[in-house]
């Protein structure tokens, strides 16, 4: 048996000597090299204990090194479970007391604060931005040693990685990643999006999360593609590289931010074959915009932690704003009745579900939570709210836990945005259910406005008649921006707390 995944980039190495990652300071990683440095972390995983099956937690800042280690990790049997750097250490004493790994590795300047958060993990280990630290050592001495590392053989079903939900209701849960969730959806990535070997991905993704570690990274490397890779998203190092890549993957503010620099234009894009979009509803306006300045229609997908990449627009067709595109080959999608299952037709909204080789194993550890997100017939209940159109378009409408049930009338945020975030002078909204004591909880707007935005009493009245009374908001917040993660999710969890009271007397 070979190692499932790792077999992914073996088999997609085109010539050992070409370009898998660069840096912008000139750095450049071979594939040769790729291969080499992650034997030698997987070699040094071996020697420090871990055994297959066992958990290596890595909360560092991003570098290749964590790519490196992310292979070696996969090479060496063990399960990769990165964590987001904006941690704290009472949470990451969470993650390490749910998943006990073998193996902590974290930045050399939060050791000492993350003393004891791992008080119980049995080895810590240190990796800095440039690549130093006692991993990066572990891994120089096992190369010192010499020979090719052996890859560990894992089936499909093997556990590649954990990936921890973002937990904006309650606990965060660990999403169970086989080598094939992994390597399935790389597959069909490089297939329908059309990588192969001349593709350079502009990377300026975190790697703790599935968009930058597996969406963009998996895909690129099983394509025998090159990354140019950027610590973070840095707009004007974006659009001096476009001249040299490809494709560029981001969430939506990379593309709110590049339209915000005068240096966007064809001329600086006319290279790029592609541009994608995900994690966040990416604005019809942004699309339309972005088309204007670039003569590029962005292709939006959708996807999340416990399944992967689920739909896609398409690579040749329409790219519809607003839209999410199709299910991807191989995975089933459906839209449900929440209360009763009952599957829904055409442009009715329900709960999506999904079920293919792209989705994950369950969660870590809490088979009641696994149990209750899966139907008998093996799909999942995503979470989204959403509808299949005539045309077979995905459209999202929104997280469940985000529906607003005013007055006993079901109200989808969505709709309520889009209309507020037409209006003159409206940068953008974000629509919450706040506790009420008639209506059981009353639509609020939280609206960043511009110049010539209404003031509250003029966003309620133009909303009159365009949308039917229990949706109108019976308050207009106004704020200078709206709390978004890393990811550029809008936290409305944040919202709902700051504005918990806005109602009671
Ligand atoms: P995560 O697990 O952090 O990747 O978050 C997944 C969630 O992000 C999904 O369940 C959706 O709610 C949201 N999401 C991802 N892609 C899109 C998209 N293109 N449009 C709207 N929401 C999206």
């Amino acid at each position: 048996m070979t190692n499932h995944l790792f077999s992914l980039v073996r088999d997609g190495v085109p010539d050992s000597a070409k370009t898998a990652i660069e840096t912008p300071d000139g750095r450049r990683t071979s594939y040769a090299d790729l291969i080499a440095r992650s034997g030698a972390y997987a070699a040094a995983l071996q020697a420090a204990g871990v055994a297959p099956g066992d958990r290596v937690a890595v909360q560092v800042e991003k570098s290749p090194e964590v790519i490196f280690l992310y292979l070696g990790a996969v090479r060496a049997g063990a399960v990769f479970l990165p964590l987001n750097t904006a941690y704290t250490p009472a949470e990451i004493g969470y993650f390490l007391g749910d998943a006990e790994p073998a193996l902590f590795v974290c930045d050399p300047s939060r050791r000492d604060a993350l003393g004891e958060a791992a008080a119980n993990v049995g080895r810590i280990w240190t990796l800095d931005a440039a690549g130093g630290g006692s991993a990066a050592e572990a891994a120089d001495q096992a190369a010192d040693a010499g020979g090719a590392f052996a890859d560990v053989p894992r089936g499909p079903e093997d556990l590649a990685a954990i990936l921890y939900t973002s937990g904006t209701t309650g606990r965060s849960k660990g999403a169970m990643l086989t080598h094939d969730n992994l390597a399935s959806n790389a597959r069909t990535l490089v297939d329908y999006w059309r990588f192969t070997a001349d593709d350079v991905l502009i990377h300026a993704l975190p790697v703790f999360h599935t968009h930058g570690l597996f969406v963009a990274t998996n895909t690129v490397l099983a394509s025998g593609g090159a990354m140019l890779f950027l610590p973070r998203l840095d707009p004007r190092l974006i659009l001096s590289l476009m001249p040299r890549a490809s494709v560029l993957m981001g969430v939506p503010t990379f593309y709110t931010r590049l339209l915000k620099e005068p240096g966007l234009t064809p001329e600086t894009a006319r290279g790029m074959r592609l541009f994608v979009s995900g994690s966040a509803p990416l604005l019809a306006e942004t699309h339309r915009e972005w088309q204007a300045r670039t003569g590029h229609a962005i292709l939006e997908r959708y996807g999340m932690t416990e399944t992967n990449m689920s739909t896609s627009n398409p690579y040749d067709g329409d790219r519809v704003a607003g839209t999410v595109g199709f299910p991807l080959p191989g995975v089933s999608l459906r839209v449900v009745d929440p209360e009763t299952a009952a599957v829904l037709g055409p442009d009715s909204v329900g709960m999506i579900e999904v079920k293919g080789p792209n989705v994950f194993q369950g969660y870590w550890r809490m088979p009641g939570k696994t149990a209750a997100e899966f139907r008998a017939d093996g799909f999942f209940i995503t979470g989204d709210l959403g509808k299949v159109d005539a045309r077979g378009y995905v459209h999202i409408v929104g997280r469940g836990k985000d529906l607003i049930i005013s007055g006993g009338f079901n109200v989808y945020p969505k709709e309520v945005e889009t209309e507020i975030d037409a209006l003159p002078g409206v940068v953008e909204s974000a629509v919450i259910g706040l506790a009420h004591p008639d209506f059981g909880e009353a639509v609020t707007a939280v609206v960043v406005g511009g110049a010539g935005c209404p003031d509250e009493a003029g966003v309620q009245a133009a909303l009159e008649g365009r949308l039917a009374r229990f949706k109108c908001p019976k308050r207009v917040l106004f704020v200078d921006e709206l709390p978004r993660n890393t990811m550029g999710k809008v936290q409305k969890n944040l919202l709902r707390e700051t504005h918990a009271g806005l109602y009671r007397d």
